[in-house]
């Protein structure tokens, strides 16, 4: 679901977020595709489009997240929300270590299953990012 954002709000998004995807750190200048605005909550969902409701997004992350807002882990009755980079701290539920992104919360695991943080070639992009010191080694 899209609603218009403007140019001002695109680039006050991208300004905020270092130019990088808010969710897998991946910059975007080494994207062959442009990133995408995401709505943290979306619209299906009542979010609204307004700064504090959108995050800066590669494609991929924005792919497999969809309009979904959480998901199950262990217990099929409850459901884990997503990280949210409007009112989380990526290092309060994610740690880098050698391009590979481990969990310490289970929305932290809840994140990194449905967006396939860690495929093997999303591993191997962020290892040789963070080798040639673009994306930060946060521990
Ligand atoms: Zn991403």
């Amino acid at each position: 679901m899209s609603e218009y954002i403007s140019k001002w709000q695109r680039e006050a998004i991208a300004q905020r977020a270092n130019g990088c995807c808010e969710y897998c750190l991946m910059p975007e200048r080494f994207s062959l595709f442009t990133f995408h605005i995401d709505h943290v909550i979306s619209l299906k969902h009542g979010g609204i489009t307004h700064l504090d409701n959108l995050a800066y997004c590669c494609g991929i992350c924005n792919s497999n997240k969809g309009t979904d807002l959480g998901t199950f882990l262990n217990n099929p009755e409850t459901i884990i929300r997503f990280f949210n980079p409007r009112t989380d701290q990526w290092l309060d539920h994610f740690e880098l270590i050698e391009g590979m992104i481990h969990h310490h919360t289970i929305i932290g695991e809840a994140t990194i299953k449905i967006f396939k943080f860690n495929e093997v070639e999303r591993i191997l992009e962020r290892k040789l990012l963070m080798e040639g010191g673009f994306i930060g080694s946060f521990k």
